[in-house]
């Protein structure tokens, strides 16, 4: 189905979680619930009472297998038509339009095997934690694939998703989660501090067994640029980096 032809629907926002400083989580039901994959997005379309719309672009960050709601993590720019109406304005039981699933570049499933290198920058994180995921539902399920996922973010308490990510970690096997901080020093003896290089993405990919098969690169243009141009000069070849940009 083309993009154009996927229809509108009306979801209701059935809660909002607080996930950083910057960021909320939207759980929307759907009138007419969808078959996704793990890196698929949602475009989403608000119109206010003189028929102005905005229409914008959000990733899913639900597991593909998560039912009749989906998870959207919005972060707030302090100049940001819709994010900041999200934010400041949305409340639960509100609805909104939405439009989906779109997008058939920047998707993973566990059948498509690994070993899976995933970098994320801030929000950009939301697709690769569909991507994780799949895979802890897919790992009860028997099936293990080699993923590594680097989530750069400012600070600690910026990580989006990080406790759900290091608990992953902890006790889902094949999968290694690995921090960085920009602005703090690291936490975890295996995370960065630094702006991601080069030497990094060497680093992390000599953690998987083998030499990663699918490379998913996620964030503004300047995070995936670096990480991009990081992951090539780590000698990975261009044509298993795959890129979804979210502007800024
Ligand atoms: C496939 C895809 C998936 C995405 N998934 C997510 C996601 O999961 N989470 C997420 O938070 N975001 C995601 N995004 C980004 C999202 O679509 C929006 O771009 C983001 O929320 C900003 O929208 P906004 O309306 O708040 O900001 P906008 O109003 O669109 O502004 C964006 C930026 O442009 C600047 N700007 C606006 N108007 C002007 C102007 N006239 N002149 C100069 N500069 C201007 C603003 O200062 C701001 O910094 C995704 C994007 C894509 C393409």
């Amino acid at each position: 189905m083309s993009e154009g032809s996927v229809r509108w629907q009306t979801a209701t926002v059935i809660d909002i979680v607080v996930r950083t400083p910057r960021i909320k989580s939207f759980f929307l039901s759907l009138e007419h619930p969808f078959e996704f994959q793990a890196g698929q997005h949602v475009d989403i379309r608000l119109t206010a009472p003189d028929g102005y719309q905005a229409m914008r672009s959000y990733s899913i960050a639900s597991a593909p297998d998560h039912g009749t709601s989906i998870e959207l993590a919005v972060e707030r720019l302090d100049d940001g038509e819709v994010s900041m109406f999200m934010h400041d304005v949305i409340v639960p039981g509100d609805e909104i339009e939405v439009r989906g699933p779109l997008g058939g570049h920047f998707i993973w499933s566990v059948t498509d095997g690994g070993p899976l290198l995933l970098l994320g920058g801030g929000s950009g994180v939301v697709p690769l934690v569909s991507m994780v995921r799949h895979l802890k539902a897919a790992n009860l399920a028997g099936s293990t694939v080699p993923v590594l996922l680097l989530l750069s973010a400012r600070t600690w308490d910026e990580a989006l998703f990080r406790d759900e990510l290091l608990e992953f970690n902890k006790e889902m096997s094949g999968f290694t989660f690995v921090l960085n901080l920009t602005r703090e020093a690291s936490a975890r003896g295996q995370d960065f501090g630094r702006r991601i290089d080069a030497a990094m993405a060497a680093d992390v990919v000599k953690r998987l067994p083998g030499p990663p098969v699918h490379v998913f690169v996620c964030g503004s243009n300047a995070f995936v640029n670096a990480a991009a141009d990081s992951a090539l000069a780590a000698g990975i070849p261009a044509e298993t980096i795959r890129t979804e940009r979210y502007g800024g």
